[in-house]
C-alpha cells in the first residue's frame, strides 16, 4: 500500500499521469472517491500519461469512453449509475477488463463481484483539518500481481 498526499489539483493530475506512464497492458484500477474529490483530475492525468491527447471527462451517457489514441487503449468507466451487473454483461466489460488496454473504473465498488482477481486501487479523500485543497491518496493493490 502507498499513500501519496497532494496539496493542489496540478499535484493530482501528476500523480495520476506518472501512474498512467507506468501502465502495463491490460492493467485494470478502481477509482473511489466522493463527489468533488479529484477522480477526474486523476483521470485526465493518467490520460496524458498514456499520451492521449483527446479531452477527458467523466462518460455522463455511457458506461464506458473508450480512447484509443494513445499509447495503448484507455476505458474509462464510470458505473455510478449502474442498476445491476448485468448492464456490465451487455457492454461486454470482459472485453475490455480482459483485454490489452488499460481499464480505469469510477465507482467500481458498485460492481464488486465482477472485478478482475488483480487490480490497484486508488482511493481519494480529503481531510479537511490539513486545508481545502489537500488530497490523501491511498493506493492499494488487490491480488497476486498486477
Ligand atoms: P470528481 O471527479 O471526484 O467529482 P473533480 O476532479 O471533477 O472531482 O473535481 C475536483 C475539484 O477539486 C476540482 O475543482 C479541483 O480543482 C479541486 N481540487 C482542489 N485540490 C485538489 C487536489 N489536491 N487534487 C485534486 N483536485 C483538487
Ligand atoms: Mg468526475
Amino acid at each position: 500500500m502507498q499513500i501519496v498526499e497532494t496539496f493542489s489539483p496540478e499535484e493530482t493530475f501528476e500523480l495520476g499521469r506518472k501512474l498512467g506512464q507506468q501502465s502495463q497492458p491490460g492493467q485494470v484500477y478502481t477509482l473511489i472517491g466522493d463527489l468533488g474529490v479529484g477522480k477526474t483530475v486523476f483521470t485526465q492525468g493518467m490520460a496524458k500519461g498514456l499520451m492521449i491527447e483527446e479531452p477527458v471527462s467523466s462518460p455522463t451517457f455511457t458506461i464506458v469512453q473508450v480512447y484509443e489514441e494513445g499509447k495503448m487503449p484507455f476505458y474509462h468507466f464510470d458505473v455510478y449509475r449502474i442498476g445491476d451487473v448485468e448492464e456490465m454483461e451487455e457492454i461486454g466489460y470482459e472485453d475490455y477488463f480482459y483485454g490489452q488496454g488499460i481499464t480505469l473504473i469510477e465507482w467500481a465498488n458498485l460492481i464488486q463481484e465482477i472485478l478482475p482477481e488483480n487490480y490497484q486501487e486508488i482511493k481519494i479523500e480529503k481531510d479537511l483539518e490539513k486545508g481545502f485543497d489537500y488530497r490523501r491518496i491511498t493506493i492499494r493493490e488487490h491480488g497476486g500481481g498486477r
